[in-house]
């Protein structure tokens, strides 16, 4: 008998692949230059050279141990090599045995829902958010329980925060420089969280854990990078991945870090290497281990994005679109132009403009663009959202 709530899943249409798939489709139809397909958040930057670079060395001088298994957190010369890039950039005291490598940030928060909610508890998501978290948070059990965002700048909202926290909560997932918005939580809104998540674990006799879900952390364009989440709250779990940052997001390489200032950290970390192992994660990709251990210290390239969000904030401008400026990632969130967000998207298609309604991320009226895109391509898409707003002036 196969499971019902697995098929479900697996037959659950993803809007945004759907999207995706239509725009590959389109462009065999009417040629690549055509269509205007912001869908998907699939880097445009290329990886650094330093990447290419040692695969070809390893490769070059493999005697085939490059393929064997590590041991299920990854190599420690790895891990030590990350713990140090953190310290250098926070300040902060880490070594190998605080980081478990995961097959990207995906697995990373998979796993983190596994180690500290149980059946019947809660986990909360601020909306809008990354659609997987509620899979991660009821395969673990516990229910996803989603609290809006504020209306007027998607800043984390403290006070229904406070009101959505009670004595079942495990664990708070926040995302920042954040998808599907843009937008960067300041350190007073975390510093605010912090307090409540202190205040309340108190009162409840338990740790609420944070999850602090951070792919994007190195893209921000304007105004301070995040905080690190740890040092304001001690009880964190951040979960990276290279996808975004190094733009190998099919490499599939990331971790959970458990901060030595965690509360019984080495019995959380222990809970995450359990995590890992009920999912069945044997150990990351070694030749990907490795080339990180190798690279870790590469800087980012944020320049194309930061061309294409100054290109499309100008335009939008222009044209006369409501959006939230962004800060940080490669999204920019902007008002449909009608309620219904589907409606609006189904719409912008008429002017080969792909675009993912906010509906995906839970939340209404607005729409994801995905500025990980050629320069023509935003070009050409600033022409289509011209006419796409034309068309609603009657
Ligand atoms: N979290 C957020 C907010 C994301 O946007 C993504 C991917 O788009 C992920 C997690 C998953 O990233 P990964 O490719 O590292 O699994």
């Amino acid at each position: 008998m196969i499971n019902e709530r697995m098929y479900a899943l697996g037959d659950a249409p993803n809007k945004i692949r759907e999207i995706f798939a239509y725009g590959l489709d389109r462009k065999a139809e009417i040629g690549e230059d055509k269509v205007f397909d912001l869908s998907i958040g699939n880097p445009s930057v290329p990886s650094p050279p330093e990447i290419d670079r040692t695969i070809a060395e390893l490769a070059a001088n493999s005697d085939g141990t490059i393929h064997s298994y590590t041991p299920s957190p990854g190599l420690a010369w790895v891990r030590t090599a990350i713990a140090d890039n953190l310290n250098a950039r926070f300040g902060t005291s880490y070594g190998a045995d605080n980081l478990y490598l995961t097959s990207g940030a995906s697995s990373a928060i998979a796993i983190c829902c596994m180690a500290i909610a149980l059946p019947g508890e809660e986990v909360i998501a601020n909306t809008p958010y990354f659609p997987e978290y509620r899979t991660w948070t009821e395969n673990a059990g516990a229910r996803c329980v989603e609290v809006p965002t504020r209306a007027s700048d998607f800043q984390l909202d403290i006070d229904a925060l406070g009101a959505a926290i009670n004595e079942k909560t495990a664990a708070v997932i926040i995302n920042s420089p954040n998808n599907p918005v843009g937008s960067i939580y300041s350190d007073e809104n975390l510093e605010a969280l912090a307090a409540l998540l202190t205040e309340r674990s108190r009162e409840y006799g338990h740790d609420i854990y944070l999850i602090s879900d951070e792919p994007y952390r190195e893209l921000v364009y304007e105004g301070k990078p995040p905080a690190w989440v740890p040092d304001l709250y001690p009880a964190t779990l951040v979960c990276y991945s290279w996808s975004k940052s190094f733009s190998l997001p099919g490499e599939r390489i990331g971790y959970v870090l458990v901060p030595d200032t965690m509360p019984e950290c080495e019995r959380v970390y222990k809970a995450v290497c359990g995590g890992g192992r009920t999912l069945g994660y044997i150990c990351d990709s070694t030749l990907f281990q490795t080339v990180i251990g190798t690279c870790v210290d590469a800087p980012v390239n944020i320049e194309p994005y930061a061309r294409n969000r100054k290109l499309l904030c100008e335009g939008l401008d222009a044209i006369g679109y409501t959006y939230i400026e962004p800060q940080g990632a490669f999204y920019l969130w902007v008002k449909a132009l009608e309620e219904d967000a589907d409606a609006f998207c189904e719409r912008a298609k008429d002017f080969e403009l792909l675009l993912v309604p906010s509906t995906c991320f839970r939340a209404p009226g607005w729409v994801r663009i995905g500025y990980c895109a050629s320069e023509e391509t935003i070009k050409g898409a600033l022409g289509a959202f011209e006419e796409l707003y034309r068309s609603y002036q009657g």
